[in-house]
């Protein structure tokens, strides 16, 4: 990394890309992420100032026809002013541990692996769930990111919105003196404060290709700290795009990862669910009122979309926190229904998929429904507690399992929301209100099961569980700290 930081002053190629074919499809490429975050219309070129600038016209593609994202992306490489693996710095994971913003190696959490993923505190038993907490691409970015600090001494950093949905982590960055890109109150960010030789560095969902036109035109170096599974996506859509195909993306449109992915696409619509994957097959294999489809997706397609002409040839994709049982339900709809419509030796050309899921999500959602599973027997829990960012997509998905089964469950971000004295907890509900509840922790025995989102340090656990405790045993003095066999990274370095 520090080889990549003296980098950084050397001289760059140009910001325009190669071009590439500028078949029908490409023609139609560089569809504007969604108006919120900055970017769009250029149709005839112009500077990546320019097209973030013009951001709010959405009737626009956001590149040039022409534009090969694919080859700009690779040309990146060549720059001398771009990292995107992490360079293993025994000091930066050293300072992570001291920061509590890694996997917890010797605390409560890092314990209870070794204890069957239980622990007896008093009369309080904590069931942790089997999957919990950071991924493996959250917790790289997270080391890239205290990398590019150590690599960068006394140089401006900026990151271009929340390293990872986890307040104490972004916290952290802060008093590492990273700035955070403004955000003005409709999402358009301010990129008028990074200079030419500055550092930024991107976040575990990625930034739209019109951003890092914008940096790469700026000549600032890049630390991209997009976790491979979402670049996978990208390229999937990419693939897409190639073949003229429209993407359906199975995703959040305002979520900056699908933003990004949005991004590197060139026809698209974005679906959120089931219902509106069907309303998009129905319409392909019915019609129907393309006024109405326009308004639905009115936020969450490409500009100049036109259902009657782009969902003749569709892929699919999706945002990697989604529900991997519904992405894969769409996947499957989404083929069932062009079959249909044009039979068995057209499919191959007329749907495209690969396998993009990553399964993190998943499998923290599978370990709630074993731990809630057993609800009336000793085997259950009382109640549940659900750590993670709140606005943290998959954790809110963590907090709908139990609310489902009304058990009662506690969403908090951070141990500060839960008062000791008072036996006081400020908590937030799956669909999103923020209430607080006294005396939420009873007199006697109690069963806790326990689990935190994909963007949550082990460390934000072992704060929430060291409150509980003291709040049962006001003489509780803390867990003492014992080293213990690391976790293993859910998925392998690409
Ligand atoms: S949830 Fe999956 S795709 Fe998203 S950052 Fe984690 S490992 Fe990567």
């Amino acid at each position: 990394m520090q080889a990549q930081a003296s980098a950084a002053l050397a001289a760059a190629p140009p910001a325009r890309s190669s071009g590439g074919a500028a078949t029908a499809a490409a023609c139609r490429r560089g569809a504007a992420a969604p108006l919120r975050r900055g970017v769009a219309a250029c149709a005839a070129g112009g500077s990546a100032k320019e097209v973030l600038e013009r951001a709010a016209d959405r009737s626009e593609p956001a590149n040039e026809p022409g534009f090969d994202a694919r080859a700009f992306r690779r040309s990146l490489n060549t720059t001398g002013r771009y990292t995107r693996k992490p360079s293993n710095d025994p000091d930066s994971l050293a300072l992570m541990e001291e920061h509590g913003v890694g996997y917890s190696t010797s605390g409560l959490v890092a314990q209870m692996r070794e204890t069957g993923y239980a622990w007896k505190q008093g009369d309080v038993t904590v069931k942790l769930a089997e999957a919990y907490g950071f991924c493996w691409g959250v917790e790289r970015a997270v080391q890239m990111a205290y990398e590019a600090r150590k690599a960068y001494p006394g140089q401006r950093l900026h990151i271009t919105n929340e390293i990872i949905h986890n307040p104490g982590v972004n916290q952290r960055l802060k008093e590492m003196d990273v700035q955070f890109i403004d955000q003005g109150p409709d999402g358009e960010k301010d990129f008028s404060g990074v200079k030419s030789g500055e550092v930024v560095i991107l976040p575990a969902f990625g930034a739209s290709v019109q951003e890092l036109r914008l940096l790469n035109e700026r000549q600032v170096q890049i630390v991209d700290t997009t976790c491979p599974w979402v670049s996978k996506v990208w390229n999937a859509v990419d693939n897409q795009t190639r073949k003229g195909h429209t993407s359906i993306i199975h995703g959040k449109w305002e979520h900056e990862e699908t933003i990004a992915t949005a991004s590197f696409a060139g026809t698209y619509v974005i679906v959120k669910g089931l219902a509106e994957a069907e309303y998009v097959c129905d319409y392909i294999l019915n019609g129907g009122n393309r006024e109405e489809f326009l308004a639905k997706f009115s936020n969450a397609m490409s500009p100049g979309f036109d259902p009657d002409r782009d969902l003749e040839r569709i892929g699919m994709a999706n945002q990697t926190t989604m529900l991997k049982g519904e992405t894969e339900a769409i996947g499957k709809l989404l083929e069932k229904t062009q079959l249909k419509k044009y039979g068995p030796a057209e499919l191959s050309s007329r749907f495209m998929i690969m396998d993009t899921i990553c399964d993190a999500t998943q499998e923290r959602q599978d370990a709630v429904y074993k731990l809630t599973g057993a609800q009336g027997t000793a085997e259950g829990v009382d109640i549940m507690l659900v750590v993670g960012g709140f606005n943290s997509s998959n954790t809110s998905h963590l907090q709908e399992i139990p609310e489902l089964k009304d058990i009662p469950s506690f969403w908090v971000d951070s141990a500060a929301r839960i008062n000791v004295d008072a036996n006081k907890v400020t908590h937030k509900l799956a669909h999103g209100e923020l209430v607080e509840t006294a005396n939420w922790l009873p007199e006697g025995p109690l069963v806790i099961g326990v689990t935190s989102g994909a963007s949550t340090p082990d460390k934000a656990v072992e704060d929430v569980l060291d409150r509980v405790f003291r709040i049962k045993d006001p003489s509780f003095a803390g867990i003492a700290p014992r080293k213990a066999a690391v976790k293993k990274a859910a998925h392998e370095e690409e």
